[in-house]
């Protein structure tokens, strides 16, 4: 099963996305998660993705699609993958059709996660990621049970560059402007299932469940 989550920054797609892994055994594939990494290490990718990142622009299509691409030559998914943050602009969907035709894969569904903008700020604000796995909490919401302390792995938690007032209004903006028209693009061709994101993590995700084992 391959699946498509989309929704704005801070819409919790990360968050369904671990859920999804343990549930059914899926590959987390983020774009987000993919950048930090090579920013940290830095590599060819990184080095460009940088300028983009800190201050809220996607980075260009042609490098991030250069880098799904060698990602997924790079791993294999026996039971298959989730795409979080990946395509966010119509030419990344469009490339993704080909590189499925070409890798021999199909999606078999693109979930969107709704949820109003008024909402993500305060979720932004208060997201910690953990440094070391990446794991992503909320001071509010869902707090690690040591403070700044990844309840998973012990690793130390910190809050994005990208996660300042001035950058996630640009994000939040940047959305809008390209990845809000793949929303009407794979309504267009009549595939993709709206969930209600502002509800509990836990209600999300029985929503996200339900529409997958209707397949
Ligand atoms: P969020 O979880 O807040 O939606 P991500 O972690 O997915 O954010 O992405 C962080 C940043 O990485 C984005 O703001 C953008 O600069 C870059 N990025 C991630 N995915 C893509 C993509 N598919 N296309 C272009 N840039 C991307
Ligand atoms: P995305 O990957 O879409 O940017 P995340 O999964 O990282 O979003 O979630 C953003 C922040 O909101 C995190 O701090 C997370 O803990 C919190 N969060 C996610 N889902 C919910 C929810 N249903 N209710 C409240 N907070 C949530
Ligand atoms: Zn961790």
């Amino acid at each position: 099963m391959n699946i498509i989550l989309m929704g704005p920054p801070g819409a919790g797609k990360g968050t369904q996305a671990a859920k999804l892994v343990s549930e059914y055994g899926l590959a987390h594939i983020s774009t987000g998660d993919i950048f930090r990494k090579a920013l940290k290490e830095q590599t060819k990718y990184g080095v460009i993705a940088k300028y983009f990142i800190q201050f809220g622009y996607l980075v260009p299509d042609d490098y991030t699609i250069g880098m799904v691409r060698e990602y997924l030559r790079e791993h294999e998914f026996p039971n298959g993958f989730i795409l979080d943050g990946f395509p966010r602009t119509i030419i990344q969907a469009r490339e993704l059709e080909s590189i499925g035709k070409e890798f021999g894969f199909k999606i078999d569904a693109v979930l969107n996660l709704d949820v109003d903008l008024d909402i993500l700020a305060t979720r932004l604000s208060g997201r910690r990621t953990c440094r070391n796995c990446g794991a992503t909490y909320h001071i509010e919401f869902n707090p690690p049970k040591t403070q700044d302390v990844c309840d998973k792995c012990g690793g130390e938690l910190y809050q994005r560059a990208d996660e300042s007032e001035e950058a996630v209004k640009v994000r939040l903006e940047t959305y809008n402007k390209q990845t809000r028209p793949l929303v009407d693009y794979y309504t267009m061709t009549g595939d993709i299932t709206n969930i209600n994101g502002d509800q509990s993590m836990e209600d999300v995700f029985s929503d996200i469940k339900a529409r997958l084992e209707a397949m």
